[in-house]
C-alpha cells in the first residue's frame, strides 16, 4: 500500500479514536506560556510540567518578570523535572527574548528563541497561530515508524515525510492524535497491539508477528 493510502485510512481511523486530542500543556491562553511549558516539557511528561507552572506564573507573573528573576528562585519552583538547571537557563532567556520581540509566527523565527527547538516551534505553529504544523515528539516518532509512515529516525526527517502525505488542514491534529495513541495503546515498551484498531495496518505488528500484549 503507498504511503499515501495508508495516511489517508490512519487519518480517519485516529479521528474516530480520538475526535478531540489536544495540547496538553497547560497556558492559560498565553503563547509566552506555552513557549515556556513546551520548552520544560523536554523529556518530561505533561503532566509534571502542569504541576509547577502555576508555581511559576504565581511567583513570576509575566514574561517580562520571568525574564527577569534569579535563577536560583526558578531553579527550586522546577527542581522536579529533569534538566531542571538547563531548563531554568533556557526560560529566563527565553522570556527576555518573548519579552523584546513577542512570539513570532514562522518556525525559521520561533527557533531564534532560546531553548526552541523545531518541536516547540511546531506546537506553537499549531496551537497558538492555528497554522499547518507537525510536533515529532516522543510517540510521534515511534508511531510514525511502527505504522510505516517514515523510515527516517531524525525528528526533522520523520517531519518532512508526514508533511508530504498528510493533507495540511488534517497535519495539527494527526499528530495530536498520534500523540494519545501513543500515550494509551502504542506505549513504547509494551504496546497493546491485541486491543488496538490500527493493527490491520499497521506495519510493526506485522514485523513483529503479534506482540503478546
Ligand atoms: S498494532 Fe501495536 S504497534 Fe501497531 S499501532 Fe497498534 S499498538 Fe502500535
Amino acid at each position: 500500500m503507498k504511503r499515501e493510502d495508508r495516511a489517508g485510512i490512519l487519518i480517519e481511523e485516529l479521528k474516530a479514536l480520538y475526535p478531540k486530542a489536544e495540547c496538553r500543556l497547560k497556558y492559560e491562553g498565553v503563547p509566552e506560556k506555552l513557549v515556556v511549558a513546551t520548552i520544560l516539557s523536554a523529556q518530561t511528561t505533561d503532566a509534571a510540567v502542569n504541576k509547577i507552572t502555576p508555581a511559576l506564573w504565581e511567583r513570576y507573573p509575566t514574561i517580562l518578570d520571568l525574564s527577569l528573576a534569579d535563577r536560583p528562585h526558578v531553579e527550586k519552583i522546577l527542581k522536579t523535572i529533569g534538566l531542571f538547571r538547563n531548563k531554568t537557563g533556557f526560560i529566563i532567556k527565553a522570556a527576555g527574548f518573548m519579552a523584546e520581540n513577542g512570539v513570532p509566527d514562522t518556525i525559521r523565527e520561533l527557533v531564534k528563541i532560546p531553548g526552541v527547538g523545531r518541536k516547540t516551534a511546531n506546537v506553537i505553529m499549531g496551537e497558538v497561530f492555528g497554522k499547518p504544523s507537525i510536533t515529532v515528539d516522543t510517540h510521534v516518532k515511534r508511531l510514525s515508524s511502527r505504522l510505516g509512515l517514515s523510515d527516517n529516525i531524525s525528528p526533522d526527517k520523520i517531519e518532512l515525510d508526514l508533511k508530504k502525505i498528510i493533507p495540511e488542514d488534517q497535519q495539527t491534529m494527526f499528530s495530536h492524535r498520534l500523540v494519545a495513541h501513543g500515550r494509551q495503546i502504542c506505549t513504547a515498551r509494551k504496546p497493546l497491539c491485541k486491543v488496538c484498531s490500527l493493527k490491520h495496518i499497521c506495519s510493526y505488528r506485522k514485523q513483529k508477528g503479534s506482540p503478546a500484549r
